[in-house]
């Protein structure tokens, strides 16, 4: 009994916390990005007030999502897969993204996670949504929450993972930070060289996700990440369906947080 409880309902009921933080994460990811970032900016005058003593709404008319239409994935269908008010179809991205949660948050269960670690993804996982959504969005990085995973990594590195860090002789906290900060020089140096074509914040995100994720696995992030960059815009030649903000520039910082939580389930398993 203790051996099926730990091997599946565990991971369940941690599958079903992401879900839930998944919702909650991307109801801020949005507010943030519609207090500070869209079009509609100027008309949200109290801004922080509006990030975080809000209910969930309705994306065209504002009008309250009831209790039922809250409960992740199934709130999708329960609705009728429309706002009740207007009428209008809800976005599949809500059910699809939170289903994908699910899985992350019951693979991570299925780890053996730490209390601190699993604090940690907790708060990473929070901070890397409001990143890749309003990167998305509009080709920017909120520096709050740069500065939030940076601090986040730096708390990684010297009380969860290495707590005898003053003693100055773990050589593997020595090849975490060398590999986090080549990683930020070279961006720094590749920023330079594309004409400032890259964003400041994608080089901080680069620093903080090496923090977090350690080597060997912080090695292989950017070139990752790159590669399911590539991936993305020969899907979108392909489809007209996939939105991209711009042709030229590449939200970097999305394939970067994509790539973290997908090498973050990797470092896991192999662990
Ligand atoms: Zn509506």
């Amino acid at each position: 009994m203790d051996v099926i409880f730990a091997k599946t309902l565990i991971p369940a009921g941690i599958g079903i916390l992401f879900a839930i933080w998944h919702s909650f994460a991307d109801a801020l990811a949005w507010r943030i990005y519609a207090a500070y970032y869209s079009p509609q900016r100027k008309s949200i005058p109290q801004k922080v007030s509006f990030i975080f003593s809000q209910s969930s709404v309705c994306e065209y008319c504002a009008a309250k999502v009831s209790w039922l239409g809250l409960i992740p994935v199934a709130g999708f269908f329960l609705v009728g897969r429309r706002c009740q008010n207007c009428t209008r179809p809800i976005s599949w991205r809500f059910p699809v993204f939170e289903a994908l949660a699910f899985v992350f948050g019951l693979c991570v269960g299925s780890m053996n996670t730490a209390p601190l670690e699993f604090a940690v993804i907790l708060v990473a996982y929070l901070l890397l949504w409001i990143v890749i959504n309003v990167d998305y969005r509009v080709l920017l990085i909120p520096t709050e929450a740069i500065l939030g995973l940076l601090l986040l990594g730096i708390f990684n590195l010297l009380v969860v993972r290495y707590p005898q860090w003053f003693l100055f002789n773990n050589f593997d906290l020595a090849l975490d930070l060398a590999v986090s900060f080549v990683w930020y020089f070279f961006f720094h140096l590749l920023r330079i060289l594309s004409g400032y074509k890259m964003g400041l914040a994608d080089v901080r995100l680069v620093l903080a996700l090496g923090f977090l994720l350690g080597h060997p696995y912080a090695m292989y992030l950017p070139g990752f990440a790159a590669a399911l960059a590539i991936i993305f815009y020969l899907l979108r030649r392909r489809s007209l369906l996939i939105y991209a903000p711009s042709e030229t520039q590449i939200p970097f910082g999305v394939f970067l947080g994509i790539g973290y939580l997908l090498l973050y389930l990797v470092r896991g398993w192999a662990a």
